[in-house]
């Protein structure tokens, strides 16, 4: 249980409030999240990403909501949530605007271009508002598309929505790069690898925690590999932890991988540092552990 300060709707009583996480559903409603929109309590820390060469892939900006007591809450708190509410729609919108001005500011200072990886919840597929404004946006910041990977999940093209696949082409169309996120977990429907211009498959978590104890999901992420690559997709690992299941997958030739072997998902300045002793380290590899 949390103690959180809490401030009544009207702001006239403060004091603070008990809740355990599983309540929090009871106490927050929309206006909790524009509140914490107004007030900048939202904040995006970024996991590093990286290739079989140990070089700097990319970045996936990761939510947290830091709330006024200092306690940092994680999305799967209030994800669901702000899904529920339709808050989704203007936090996501935040959640775009915010991680590419940071890969502007990164451009700016001279830093090694990296791909900014964000998250879109299935939920924002419902309005198209977000698609207009990642094209404004890559745009007026004059960022190379090619450096913005979408992450989305299968959940997304479960109803083969046509305007679903219209988005997708569209965002396809000017260069920017989708991902299917968490690959294995819900319905790993083949024929969405077939129907949608993927160019990138995300291996979930749960497999990657099983490399070494379990002959089965060896089998099944060699299998979604070869598959991935024979459709000409590449394919980032999540989850990596351990140096055997780093090893397992470089011998699978598993394009990217992420994982907390490598780093946990950081603060902007922690990875601005990373970058920029990036630039300076004489072998240009970042982390060495490869
Ligand atoms: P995801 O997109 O699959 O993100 C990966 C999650 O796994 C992150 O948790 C990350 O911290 C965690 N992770 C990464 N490497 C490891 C590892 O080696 N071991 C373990 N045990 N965990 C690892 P996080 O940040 O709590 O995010 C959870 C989920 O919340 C995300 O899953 C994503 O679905 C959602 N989410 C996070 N940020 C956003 C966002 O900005 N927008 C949307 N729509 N969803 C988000
Ligand atoms: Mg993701
Ligand atoms: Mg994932
Ligand atoms: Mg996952």
């Amino acid at each position: 249980a949390d103690f959180a300060m809490y401030e009544s709707k009207n702001n006239k009583i403060k004091g603070f409030r008990f809740y355990e996480p599983h309540q929090f559903s009871n106490l927050s409603d929309s206006m909790d999240f524009e509140r914490a929109i107004k007030r900048n309590e939202f904040v995006l820390h970024y996991q590093p990403k990286f290739k079989l060469d140990s070089s700097l892939h990319g970045v996936e900006a990761l939510i947290r909501w830091q709330l006024p007591n200092g306690k940092l809450l994680m999305p799967d708190k209030f994800i669901p949530q702000v899904e529920e509410n339709g808050m989704i729609h203007e936090i996501g919108n935040w959640i775009i605007k915010t991680s590419l001005i940071q890969l502007r500011s990164w451009l700016d200072q001279g830093l090694p271009p990296v791909v900014m990886g964000i998250n879109i919840s299935p939920k924002q597929f419902q309005q198209n508002g977000w698609v207009d404004l990642i094209i404004e946006c890559t745009k007026s910041l004059e960022i190379p598309p090619e450096l913005i990977e979408l992450e989305i999940t299968e959940g997304v093209l479960m109803d083969h929505n046509p305007r679903t696949l219209e988005m997708l082409n569209r965002l396809k169309m000017s260069g920017i790069k989708l991902s299917l996120d968490d690959f294995g977990t819900q319905f790993s429907t083949f024929s969405y690898l077939r129907d949608y211009a993927f160019d990138i498959l995300k291996i979930d978590r749960s497999f990657t925690k099983d490399i070494e104890k379990d002959e089965k999901s060896r089998i099944i992420i060699e299998s979604i590999l070869t598959l991935a690559h024979r459709l000409g997709l590449a394919v980032t690992a999540e989850g990596v932890e351990t140096e055997a299941q780093l090893s397992f997958l470089k011998g699978m030739s598993c394009e990217y991988l992420q994982g907390f072997y490598f780093s946990k998902p950081e603060a902007a300045e922690t990875i601005t540092e990373m970058l920029t002793n990036y630039v300076s380290s004489s072998n240009g590899q970042i982390g060495g552990k490869l």
